[in-house]
């Protein structure tokens, strides 16, 4: 998935799960976590193919993020003080962020899920293909829904725009 997608799908996601504006800048800068401290592919042949190697193991491990949140997490019961418990809140979020990369990796590639090494995933879509798109417009519905569905008020719509068309 493109960064600019991930970085748009988690955003609506966390802003629908926790409604903080922090939260979601967070999670947002977090959504390209996996794939930063990979660099960039290096132009020479034997460094790229190195490199490729252990492109979305490490990185995209998510024991590596769960533990680290979990660090977060004992931290913030150790150390109630209010500054640093909200510093460690936005830093949970951008792990969170990270993860929700690799969930979305694992649609459209493979990632590892016990060992590094091991890669699991469905190929929902290609990279960059209008289907990555669509899906990314989906989950956006989905989240407004969530946000703001109101059946009620889609159907008092409906009913007026019914009688409009009667007229
Ligand atoms: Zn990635």
């Amino acid at each position: 998935m493109k960064w600019i997608n991930h970085q748009i799908v988690t955003g609506f996601i966390v802003c629908t799960a926790t409604d903080n504006a922090l939260f979601t800048a967070s999670a947002i800068v977090g959504a390209v976590i996996p794939d930063r401290v990979e660099g960039s592919p290096p132009k020479e042949s034997s460094a790229y193919w190195k490199w490729r190697k252990n492109h979305r193991t490490w990185s995209h491990w998510p024991l590596i993020y769960i533990a680290l949140i979990g660090a977060a997490q004992v931290a913030q019961i150790y150390y109630p003080e209010p500054t640093l418990n909200f510093v460690l809140s936005l830093i949970t979020y951008a792990l969170v962020g990270a993860l929700l990369h690799i969930a979305e990796d694992a649609l459209c590639g493979k990632v590892p899920i016990f060992t590094p090494h091991k890669k699991y995933g469905i190929k929902l879509f290609k990279v960059g293909a209008w289907t990555e798109y669509f899906f990314a417009a989906l989950i956006i519905l989905i989240c407004l829904f969530i946000r703001f569905g109101d059946i009620e008020l889609l159907k008092s719509y409906l009913d007026l725009l019914r009688s409009y068309l009667d007229l």
